[in-house]
């Protein structure tokens, strides 16, 4: 069934008039969608209420309905779990801090990359999403106060999404209808040094975080399979190239894992190849996943990591544990509901 977010206006108005409806409704029913977030009908009062019964049975507002919500205990981290028609669970994840609301949103429903440490590719990837999944995401996270930012970090690689990637972000910046800048948007890769190029050549300023995760190519393919395709220099070339045509600095995210890739050498390594480069890097403890055989580093050695790496001038921010308690990881709340279905 096709949703009331995937017409445009006069696809909408013809649906309304179909139903005996002025076709004026259809402006107001997307105002409320895409300037208010408003994502249920039953909210939409300045409609008769015939009307959004009619339409909660015949034209869903959306193509995901809202599953699940879990809030952290002090209500700034909230996992969304939402099931699209086909039933395939999709998990979004919104995160407040101060003005800033921040939605993580999933490509896809699972991933093909099999990082060897991430729960989101442990199933391999089912599908892709559609762009009008990826904006409904935004949509019912911002049901709950206005989304500042947009952040592609959640399920799924999304420049292997590439064409339904640029549809959403261009959904997402749309001056007549949600309207955010296209500034706002981050998408993170896997590090798929083509796309990062086709990205690049969209002229779409977002903002890029490559997963880089290690200094040396041996220790990256060791964790992330697709390195052997496209080596850490390749990536390099592209980042440069990324920063070049939008003129944005690009972020490198490196999980830190125990034993792996989280020792002083390890990160003096990193240190060395990014200073001088105009990116930032992004540390992001291991959050552990039930059955991997991976752990997080002390906080001890994240706080060393760090310190060795600002050392040699590169800019290093480390990600707060702020979904955790939600299972906010990549795939880990659709695994954890999919794990206790019967
Ligand atoms: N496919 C995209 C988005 C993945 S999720 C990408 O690879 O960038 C965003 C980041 O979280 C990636 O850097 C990913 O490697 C990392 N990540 C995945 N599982 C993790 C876990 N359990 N703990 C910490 N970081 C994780």
């Amino acid at each position: 069934m096709t949703s009331a977010l995937e017409l445009d206006e006069g696809a909408l108005a013809q649906r309304l008039t179909a139903m005996g409806e002025p076709a004026y409704r259809a402006r107001q029913i997307r105002a409320h969608l895409l300037r208010r977030g408003v994502v249920d009908y039953g909210q939409m009062t300045d409609l008769p209420a015939a009307v959004r019964g009619r339409l909660g049975s015949e034209l869903p507002a959306t193509p995901l309905a809202l599953q699940r919500r879990r809030p952290t205990p002090d209500g700034q981290t909230t996992k969304l779990l939402l099931r699209a028609q086909d039933g395939e669970l999709v998990e979004a994840v919104s995160i407040r801090d101060g003005d800033r609301h921040t939605v993580c949103v999933s490509s896809q429903v699972g991933c093909g990359m099999a990082c060897a440490f991430c729960a989101s590719g442990l199933d391999g990837v089912a599908r892709n999403l559609t762009a009008a999944e990826m904006v409904a995401q935004v949509l019912h996270a911002g049901a709950h106060g206005a989304v500042s930012n947009v952040v592609f970090m959640g399920m799924g690689e999304p420049l292997a999404n590439f064409p339904r990637l640029v549809e959403a972000i261009g959904a997402l910046t749309d001056p007549a209808g949600i309207g955010m800048s296209a500034r706002r948007l981050t998408v993170s890769t896997v590090g798929l040094a083509p796309r990062i190029r086709d990205l690049a050549a969209t002229g779409l300023p977002v903002g890029l975080a490559i997963s880089l995760h290690a200094a040396d190519d041996a220790t990256r393919q060791s964790l992330v399979p697709v390195a052997r395709r496209y080596s850490i220099a390749d990536l390099l070339a592209a980042a440069a190239d990324y920063a070049a045509a939008t003129g944005r600095r690009v972020t490198f995210e490196y999980t830190l894992i125990a034993g792996r890739n989280a020792e002083p050498h390890h990160a003096g390594a990193l240190g060395r190849l990014l200073a001088g480069s105009g990116s930032q890097v992004n540390l992001i403890p291991y959050n552990p996943v039930p059955g991997l055989p991976f752990a997080e580093p002390a906080t001890e050695a994240v706080r060393r990591f760090a310190a060795i790496v600002a050392g040699h001038g590169v800019t290093v921010t480390t990600r707060q544990e702020r979904g955790r308690r939600v299972d906010a990881a990549c795939g880990q709340l659709r695994r954890a509901v999919r794990g206790s279905d019967p």
